[in-house]
């Protein structure tokens, strides 16, 4: 299968690129700048889209950006970032003579309102009430195709929370703070802290560019791309101390994140959601990693 990512350049398109060429899959990337097995977003938009039977768009602005202050320019280009690629890319999708059997969405979970007790499975109902919920309401909106290309191409988004890898995410930061001792709860560390493996997160993403069995739904079929542990922000501090062998005895209070952060961006730390990949787990998929031991010694064991 030919699969084209958009923004395959990052650290979730890297693992999943690596996975679909040990599967015998051609990638191409689109990315901002030109190079060997990449095109760019103005080749697309100019000459269309290549043939592919696969169809991703992981492209975006980091959320975490630690260059970026927390301002309105920042903000706009999260969005755009975004929005115009997922738009670029179904655009794209919708004028091609052949287009791919599966286009999907790598969004976010923050569209699920942080709360200390309520589950959300992909069936759970909810409207934006913050601006990383609007960010996904609109992102996911920008994805969706028109009706002439719905009964060919399968339309997939993929929520995950926070991915886990050694080589990028928010790990790459966590790493050294942590292994010098200085790592610590965040906020309450109550909060419920939904996570992935990266390595989980490519292989339900293969599962999902995989050709549609039936004929596809005109809808998005959304997957949860968490691991099916539900742990708190104090489990996953005090389990990462243990695996690196070192103490988190350093609370990060909620107000300096706040300020640090800003408030918008923070509550992706400060405070959480219990996310279960309910249909994930019915689809079949088999995770490496489904629970924090395996998979932080996997990161930070050696
Ligand atoms: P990265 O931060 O690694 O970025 C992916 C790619 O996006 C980059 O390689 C870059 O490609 C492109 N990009 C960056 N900035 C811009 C911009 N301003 N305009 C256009 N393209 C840009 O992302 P991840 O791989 O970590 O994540 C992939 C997707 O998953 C993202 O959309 C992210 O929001 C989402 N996600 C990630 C999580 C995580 O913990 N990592 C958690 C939840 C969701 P190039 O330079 O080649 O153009």
């Amino acid at each position: 299968m030919r699969v084209l990512i958009g923004g395959g350049s990052g650290f979730v398109g890297r693992e999943l690129t690596r996975l679909l060429r040990d599967k015998g899959h051609e990638v191409t990337v689109i990315s901002r700048q030109s190079g060997p097995g990449k095109i760019t977003w103005s080749e697309l938009e100019s000459c269309g889209l290549p043939p592919c039977e696969g169809a991703v768009n992981l492209a975006g602005e980091n959320l975490m950006n630690p260059l970026r202050w927390w301002n309105e320019s920042y903000k706009k280009d999260l969005f755009s970032s975004r929005i115009d690629t997922t738009k670029a890319l179904a655009q794209a999708i919708a004028a091609s003579p052949s287009p791919p059997h599966s286009w999907v969405l790598v969004s976010g979970v923050a569209c699920y309102k942080p709360s200390l007790t309520a589950e959300y499975t992909e069936d759970s109902e909810w409207t934006p009430f913050d601006l990383l919920s609007k960010l996904v309401k609109e992102w996911e909106a920008s994805a969706l195709l028109p009706e002439n290309v719905v009964k060919t191409t399968k339309q997939v988004v993929i929520r995950p929370g926070a991915v886990l890898g050694r080589d990028g995410g928010a790990m790459k930061q966590m790493l050294l703070p942590f292994w010098l001792g200085l790592g610590g709860t965040l906020g309450s560390g109550r909060q419920p802290f939904p996570w992935i493996h990266v390595s989980d997160l490519a292989g339900i993403i293969a599962q999902a560019l995989e050709p549609p069995t039936d004929t596809p739904s005109p809808s998005q079929q959304v997957f949860n791309g968490v691991a099916p542990a539900l742990n708190t922000n104090y489990e996953f501090t005090k389990e990462l101390g243990r695996v690196l062998r070192r103490p988190t005895i350093l609370p990060v209070p909620g107000f300096v994140m706040n300020t640090l952060m800003g408030s918008e961006r923070a509550v992706v730390l400060t405070q959480g959601q219990k996310v279960i990949p309910k249909r994930t787990l019915e689809a079949g998929f088999q995770y490496k990693y489904p629970d924090l031991t395996s998979a932080l010694k996997e990161i930070a064991g050696n």
